[in-house]
């Protein structure tokens, strides 16, 4: 095969897999907002089917070498160099599972999800403890193929985000143990503030309304997005100009759908910046999971929930909620919206006792697959540690071990990004404050030059270097887990006076 050859096969190739990918990716929003739920069977078989083609695809036996001949060929340009060793290690993966056993996965997992959703709905972990047992053997066989010596929790942790693994994760969760736990327990001593204004009714029809005029805020533009609803609010793309985000709306909290809006049009915001010469390659769609929780989460609390942020939307949101905010100060608000108190649910969480439901996730996961904690009366062990670390209990499975989706789909590894995807952010915060008034832009109306920085420094890359690289590209200096303890510990000993204590 001729250089242009190779290119032109290529290229052939990293289009069809794009197509593949926006068909199942479009039909998985459509399955977990606004599909029929008996309609389920049909469509998991056919989406099943879809999952194989795609893999036979991905697998095509003649790509191997092609990829390889244009790493070494030394007129191919770097974007591509990179894009072929991201898919080199894609393939390497997913190559060494039998397609039919591949198939019987995607199907598998569908069920999974089903099964899941019925069992938080009847709140019953019965209901889907057999599929949870059943999909950490499933996990354990995928890995097995691919023969590496490395420990197996250790080579999920690194899918999700490359170049982490156990000895990193536990040195990060030791400094938060460390260092906010104690934090944690002087909040709990703490006079508490009042939030009860935020948990009073309101009225989700008016929510929706005010949710208009946050998306305009946001210059979340319907040209390349769109919002909808689902059970546990979720982004999903297909290009550059095509991202959808999900919400949730709670009529007892004003600010659940607000803050996880402001959070999934975060991860919006990266996928719509990252370079277009890159849409439907990998090196848009293999951004580490860490990387992508700094940007949402970084909009969610670092933005989100500053006082300037509200200067500009708490008298919108007053005046479609005038008896519940209508006497309600924005220095009373912003606090409320601050609030740390120990809590169940993690999507709900605070910023303080977040990274605590991390960690919860994180030790479990690690003993499902180490052997020490088993899927058996894992509602009970995970109320253990609830009470260990944060001093509560769920009284329902929906709000204890069934409120993620995540491990009814086989994704372990994927929950210590939120954690550290939250530290990424402070760091980046840190460098961005210092060179852009972002209180100002805020109360001005000007978010979008808020983005403007992060589209620069991060989100234009996509997954052209790793996120150790762009750290260093957009602060100058390594990850540091300091900034975001620093951050956590100055915020919460002013917003609860915390100085002589
Ligand atoms: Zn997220």
């Amino acid at each position: 095969m001729t250089a242009d050859e190779m290119k032109k096969k290529y290229q052939d190739w990293v289009f069809k897999m794009s197509a593949y990918r926006m068909a199942m990716g479009i039909i998985g929003v459509d399955k977990m907002t606004v599909a029929p739920t008996a309609g389920a069977a049909y469509r998991d078989e056919r989406t099943a089917y879809l999952a194989g083609e795609l893999f036979s695809l991905e697998t095509d036996p003649s790509m191997p070498e092609v990829l390889q001949g244009l790493i070494d060929d030394p007129s191919t340009d770097g974007d591509t160099r990179r894009a072929c060793e991201k898919y080199q290690e894609e393939i390497s993966h997913t190559l060494c599972i039998p397609k039919d056993e591949y198939v019987d996965f995607e199907k598998f997992s569908n069920e999974s999800y089903d099964a899941w959703l019925q069992a938080k709905q009847k709140n019953d972990y019965a209901i889907f403890e057999p599929y949870l047992t059943k999909m950490i053997e499933e996990k354990k066989k995928q890995y097995a193929y691919r023969k590496k010596d490395t420990d197996l929790y250790d080579q999920m942790l690194d899918d999700f985000e490359p170049g982490m693994d156990q000895q990193k994760y536990d040195a990060f969760f030791a400094k938060i143990k460390e260092e906010l736990l104690p934090l944690i327990q002087k909040v709990k001593a703490a006079k508490p503030i009042d939030d009860s204004f935020l948990k009073e009714t309101y009225d989700i029809e008016e929510q929706k309304k005010f949710m208009d005029e946050l998306l305009t805020y946001l210059h979340f533009d319907k040209s390349w997005g769109y919002q909808n609803e689902t059970e546990h609010p979720f982004t999903d793309w297909t290009c550059e100009n095509d991202c959808r985000v999900t919400t949730k709306y709670l009529p007892n909290s004003v600010t659940s759908a607000i803050l996880s809006t402001v959070h999934e049009v975060g991860h919006a915001y990266y996928e719509h910046d990252v370079d277009p010469k890159y849409d439907g390659m990998i090196l848009s769609d293999g951004i580490s999971s860490g990387m992508h929780e700094s940007q949402s989460r970084l909009c969610e609390n670092y933005l989100g929930r500053t006082k300037d942020f509200w200067a500009y939307n708490f008298p919108h949101l007053q005046k479609h909620f005038p008896s519940q905010l209508g006497h309600v100060s924005l220095d009373a608000f912003v606090d409320a919206l601050n609030v740390s108190v120990p809590s169940l649910v993690r999507t709900e969480a605070d910023e303080l006792t977040y990274p605590i439901h991390i960690l919860i996730r994180y030790e479990i996961e690690k003993g499902l697959f180490n052997g020490t904690i088993s899927a058996e009366h894992l509602d009970q062990t995970w109320n253990d540690m609830y009470e260990k670390y944060l001093g509560i209990h769920a009284e329902k499975v929906s709000e204890g071990i069934l409120q993620d989706v995540h491990w009814s789909s086989g994704e372990f590894g994927y929950f210590p990004t939120y954690a550290l995807g939250s530290a990424f952010a402070a760091q980046f915060v840190h460098t961005m404050r210092a060179q852009i008034d972002v209180d100002d832009l805020l109360k001005n109306d000007h978010y979008d030059r808020v983005i403007a920085w992060l589209k620069e420094n991060i989100h234009h890359y996509g997954c052209r270097y790793d996120a150790k690289d762009i750290l260093i590209k957009a602060t100058g200096e390594e990850f540091n887990v300091q900034y975001y303890i620093d951050y956590l510990k100055d915020k919460y000993t002013k917003l609860y006076h915390l100085e002589n204590v």
